[in-house]
């Protein structure tokens, strides 16, 4: 896999919650296709535009969507959220309600909905997005929520242990895969002395189809991996790989959940050392970093903490992943479980944190030469 750039969104657009804001000149384009003489219509158009107006105030409530979401979600709307923002300036993408959809069920709609901007000293146009959500219409209220229960509605479905199997119909249950991942979910919990996390787990055979089910038309990301997938708010993973088993993803929601606070570097490392990355093992990766070094005698492996920077060794292997994960590694060899646990539970600055397991900015690369000339310390899995 090629790095989660759907991860990379969400955390940049979270760097943003605290700072609500108000649209200026808010305004609403209807496409002339929508019959806006429709009463129900015109209560849907309204109640959009109060909620597109208002959802940067909150990401975790508003009167126009509906309560449940925000339990099963966390943050159902985020894909919304300061979506106006562009570098030509905070209110650049401008909403169009482009289609009002009927469905099966003749309480819901499905409300396309586009992001445009226009620059005028250049006369170009960008879209940023189109983009689903659902309009429950309920007597004289108007509810919207996510499009993700509707686009999945008729998803194979399949309950193992602690995980909710939800599979694109284009593809089939790969029930030695799902065997697989319960038997490396018991070894998580052993690791972490913890007991299993309900998770829902999404199975889609590429980014672009785990975009749509989102709720994406349209997003300039969908068509850049091939491969690829995230771990979500309120215990989901969405799987891009056409694949049952996604420890990787899967470490993430158990060090999010023990470890709220938890380093976003550390993070990809323990993810990367229990479960590897993308399609390899960290064994794999290990191999591929050694050389990397080699081939590379001058890296600095402490200016690559940025868990976020696309820094691949031969397109797969993540630098800044491997730097932390050859870090828990060295700490489990050297301290302990216990030790390399609270190192992760550690709300101290990573620096800080790194200084308590021997690593200062100055033996940080002969200690990871070092390390990564051992042979590898076997990993509780
Ligand atoms: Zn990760």
């Amino acid at each position: 896999m090629k790095k989660i750039i759907v991860t990379i969104l969400i955390i940049i657009s979270l760097d943003c919650i605290a700072q609500s804001q108000v649209i200026e000149n808010f305004h609403l384009t209807v496409s002339p296709i929508i019959d806006q003489k429709n009463p129900v219509t015109i209560k849907i158009i309204s109640a959009l535009s109060s909620f597109l107006e208002s959802k940067n105030k909150s990401i975790i409530e508003n009167d126009y969507w509906l309560q449940s979401d925000f339990q099963k979600y966390t943050y159902p709307y985020l894909d919304l959220y300061n979506i106006e923002q562009s570098k030509f300036g905070k209110d650049f993408f401008k909403p169009t309600l482009m289609e009002v959809l009927s469905t099966e069920n003749e309480n819901q709609k499905v409300l396309k909905i586009a992001y445009l901007g226009h620059n005028p000293q250049t006369d170009e146009n960008f879209i940023k997005l189109i983009y689903n959500i659902i309009a429950n219409v309920k007597r004289e209220e108007i509810k919207f929520s996510s499009y993700l229960d509707f686009a999945t509605r008729n998803w194979k479905r399949e309950k193992k242990e602690s995980i909710n199997h939800i599979i694109s119909p284009i593809k089939n249950i790969n029930h030695k895969e799902i065997k697989a991942q319960n038997k490396s979910i018991k070894k998580l919990c052993d690791f972490f002395n913890t007991k299993p996390i309900s998770i829902t787990y999404y199975s889609c055979v590429n980014p672009k189809e785990l975009f749509e089910i989102k709720g994406f038309d349209y997003n300039p990301m969908m068509y850049i991996d091939d491969s690829g997938g995230l771990a979500d708010y309120g215990n989901i993973i969405f799987s891009g790989n056409s694949s049952e088993i996604y420890t990787h993803e899967i470490v993430h929601i158990y060090t999010n959940k023990l470890y709220p606070k938890i380093d976003k570097f550390l993070d990809e490392g323990i993810a990367t050392y229990l479960a590897g990355s993308g399609k390899y093992d960290y064994e794999w990766h290990r191999k591929k970093f050694k050389k990397f070094i080699i081939e590379n005698p001058k890296h600095d492996f402490k200016n690559h903490f940025n868990p976020y920077e696309r820094l691949y060794y031969e397109k797969e292997t993540s630098v800044p992943y491997m730097t932390s994960a050859l870090i828990c590694e060295r700490t489990l060899r050297m301290y302990g479980k216990e030790r390399l646990l609270h190192m992760l539970q550690s709300q101290d600055q990573l620096w800080n944190v790194l200084n308590n397991v021997g690593l200062t900015m100055e033996n940080l690369n002969d200690e990871l030469i070092k390390e990564i000339s051992l042979p590898i310390t076997a990993v509780l899995y």
